[in-house]
């Protein structure tokens, strides 16, 4: 279930000779020379193990000449590091292990959710160079107010990453909501109270007036995070992100769903009982009414400005509301995951956010639903799974997206022209005037959602 067809995205991408073929006789030896360092990058940034010149050859298709060219740029740009040679079983020279560089490059992950702010950067290895986050009450904010808070955050951030000789490729900001872009109109972010709002009080404090901010969905961006923390190849599941509101994301083959607008996932707001009480969107007995974390902690006779430890350990000691508010709420999402595993043939579902430290509580009910309600229940092993991308994997995913663009056209993040890296400006930020970098060719090779400033 690819949005964009075969060329909307890096695990459907061809092989480069063939690639070269389709571009056209008349495609200019540079745009060649981009997409193949691309190539390469990609299997480099996403191997479990680090790997060597041979393998790119293997992996890419193209010759061990050409790979060992690539490679070359990629070093001088510090996009890639070599290790120490390790020998071979075989004969020959021992292969030089290649990794993602460290600390040379970073993306900014920002997040504005209903209960924290927060900010990263990320490099290219993965590393977290630097994080900030304020806990607090943010629902029926005000944007103008919060965003440069946010800013502020994001601001340490970039001072500590570049303070570390990193260089920022660009910012991108996880909303719980439906976005369209930095500039605005925000259509509407109901936990955080936002609707129509203006979200460019952002772009009011450095650095963020100079560099680029996209926006996108937090469940798509805490799956972007889950499939790289997961080493798998091309997986598929549901990620189901479990806070005040509940997000969903599809992964189909490595890629995120977006849908035509990029407004997909928003699982919360499916029907679980037509009937049911009244939800924050206008409609009635949405699953967020009962599974959501407000919802929950409700129905355990708990605050809801506890965390959800505070529902986990009522439910140990075997209380009987936290106990019954579990039940309801995995009921709920059985029922509402039964429809999209009808619906999808995908039958992984991978809990995160608060409902990956509940798993354990949720899953029985869950299942129960499962195997009740899809039909092909008993024929394939439905699995639901605690994520392994940890807590914040939305703002860590907005950080890792920013960089699946470096990945996807290095080129034009500097690696045609390695001398130019030794400057300190380091990576132009994109002119807000102009259409950034990544808007070109490249854009459509990004693994999440997006829209641009
Ligand atoms: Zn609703």
């Amino acid at each position: 279930m690819n949005a964009r067809g075969t060329g909307g995205n890096a695990a459907a991408r061809t092989k480069a000779t063939s690639r070269a073929h389709s571009a056209g006789a008349g495609a200019s030896q540079s745009a060649m020379r981009e997409h193949n360092l691309g190539l390469v990058l990609e299997q480099i940034v996403d191997a479990a193990e680090p790997v060597s010149r041979a393998d790119l050859a293997v992996g890419t298709g193209l010759t061990r000449a050409t790979v060992s060219a690539l490679v070359d740029l990629l070093v001088s740009a510090r996009m890639v590091d070599e290790l120490e040679p390790v020998a071979r079983r075989t004969a020959g020279r021992p292969a030089v292990p290649l990794v993602p560089a460290r600390g040379t490059i970073v993306g900014i992950g920002l997040e504005a959710n209903v209960d924290y702010l927060g900010a990263c950067a990320i490099d290219l290895a993965g590393n977290v160079l630097a994080e900030e986050v304020v806990e607090d009450d943010f629902r029926h904010s005000a944007p103008a107010e919060v965003l440069p808070v946010l800013g502020g955050l994001g601001k340490r951030v970039v001072a500590a990453a570049t303070g570390q000789g990193a260089r920022v490729a660009g910012a991108c900001l996880a909303l719980p909501g439906i976005v369209d872009r930095v500039s605005g109109p925000l259509r509407l972010a109901p936990n955080l109270g936002w609707a129509d709002d203006d979200l460019s009080a952002l772009r009011t404090v450095a650095p963020f007036d100079t560099i680029g901010v996209r926006v996108a969905n937090e469940a798509n961006l805490a799956a972007v995070a889950e499939i790289r923390a997961q080493h798998a190849a091309r997986p598929s599941f549901l990620y189901v992100s479990g806070e005040v509101g509940i997000g969903g994301a599809l992964v189909d083959g490595g890629v995120v769903f977006k849908g035509a607008h990029g407004w997909s996932g928003e699982l919360g707001h499916v029907t679980v009982d037509p009937n049911g009480p009244d939800c924050t969107c206008g409609a009635e007995g949405c699953l967020e009414t009962y599974a959501g974390k407000d919802s929950l902690m409700a129905a355990a006779g708990l605050a809801r400005d506890l965390p959800v430890e505070a529902l986990i350990e009522a439910a140990r000691r075997g209380d009987t509301r936290a106990l019954e508010a579990l039940a309801r709420g995995g009921r709920a999402l059985g029922i509402a995951l039964s429809s999209f595993m009808n619906l999808t043939d995908i039958n992984e579902v991978v809990l995160g956010g608060i409902y990956s430290p509940l798993t354990d509580l949720l899953v029985d009910h869950i299942r129960h639903e499962l195997d009740r309600r899809v039909l092909t229940a008993p024929w394939v092993d439905m699995n639901v799974k605690a994520s392994v991308s940890g807590t914040r994997a939305a703002m860590s995913g907005a950080a890792l997206s920013v960089l699946r663009l470096v990945v996807a056209s290095p080129g034009a993040w500097g690696a045609l022209e390695a001398e130019s890296w030794s400057e300190p400006e380091g990576i132009p930020a994109p002119d807000a005037a102009a259409p950034p970098a990544w808007q070109g060719a490249a854009a459509h090779r990004s693994t999440a959602q997006e829209e641009h400033a």
